[in-house]
């Protein structure tokens, strides 16, 4: 369990969820972490259970201040950035009669521009470095299809899937490698909003989506945010050098069916 030993990584919504479990998949692999949050009291807590290999770093993807200090203090305090995970998104859904101007411009703000902005800062340190990296930004089955209620979700994760190509190719002379991991659905607090809402707009009662949707994954459950761990690990570590704007689904073959 070494295939990280001596790397650091930032992971921007890292106090919960896919993001936490990634923090504590790579510091099992011998890495140290950033756990990033707007969330600074939950980051604080999650970095304390992993120990002294993880440090919480208070960040607001949507603030380009608040992105350049996280940076700062993450390459002050570990040393320098081998590996970044674009983690922070939220998830919002409307009919397409009901989407505002301001539901959708929050949207992209988080997970398109957070991310092309993180990953920006987080790449001119790698190239000013000269080791190069691996950035892996998370999309979502969401960006490979639209959803019927979830028309500016899926937007912006296409746009991440895009991104992810368009940086790869830029980035990849430098030594960075870009790429990113589509999950399927994926247990966990994320999952309460989204059931409210189809609760809300589809009259299913509370946890019958979640049910539903898991029923439907060809591989006969939802997945856990331990589920993609695996490829979090291997597109962070050398094995993945060749590897280059990709984005892999990790979806127990939802998005096929
Ligand atoms: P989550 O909602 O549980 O966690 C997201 C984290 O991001 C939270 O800790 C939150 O505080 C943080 N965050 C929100 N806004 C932020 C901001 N402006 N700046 C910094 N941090 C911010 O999400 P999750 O289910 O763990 O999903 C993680 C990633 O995986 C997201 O990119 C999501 O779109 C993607 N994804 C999730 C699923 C799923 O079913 N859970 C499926 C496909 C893709």
């Amino acid at each position: 369990m070494t295939r990280l030993a001596g790397k650091t990584a930032l992971i921007t919504g890292a106090a919960r969820g896919i993001g936490l479990a990634f923090a504590q998949a790579y510091v099992a692999e011998g890495a140290r972490v950033a756990i990033a949050d707007i969330d600074i009291a939950r980051a604080r807590d999650a970095a304390a259970g992993i120990g002294d290999a993880a440090i919480a770093v208070e960040m607001d993807v949507t603030r380009q201040d608040s992105i350049d200090a996280a940076v700062a203090a993450t390459v002050d305090q570990l040393g320098g950035i081998d590996i970044l995970v674009n983690n922070a998104a939220i998830f919002t859904a409307a009919p397409i009669a009901e989407i505002t101007r301001d539901d959708f411009a929050r949207t992209f703000d988080i997970n398109v521009a957070g991310t092309l902005f993180t990953l920006q800062a987080v790449a001119k340190h790698m190239i000013d470095r000269g080791q190069g990296g691996k950035i892996i930004n998370m999309a979502s089955q969401a960006g490979r299809r639209g959803e019927s209620l979830v028309a500016v979700y899926c937007a912006t994760k296409a746009a991440v899937i895009s991104l992810t190509q368009s940086a790869g190719l830029n980035l990849i002379e430098h030594g960075i490698n870009v790429n990113a991991i589509a999950p399927g659905v994926v247990d966990g607090e994320h999952w309460d909003g989204v059931d409210a809402f189809f609760a809300k707009y589809e009259g299913k009662a509370p946890g019958q989506k979640k049910k539903e949707v898991g029923e439907a994954v060809p591989f006969g459950r939802m997945g856990t945010a331990q589920d993609l761990t695996g490829m979090a690990v291997f597109l962070a570590s050398d094995d993945a050098d060749y590897i280059v704007a990709q984005t892999y689904n990790v979806d127990g073959g939802n998005w096929m069916s």
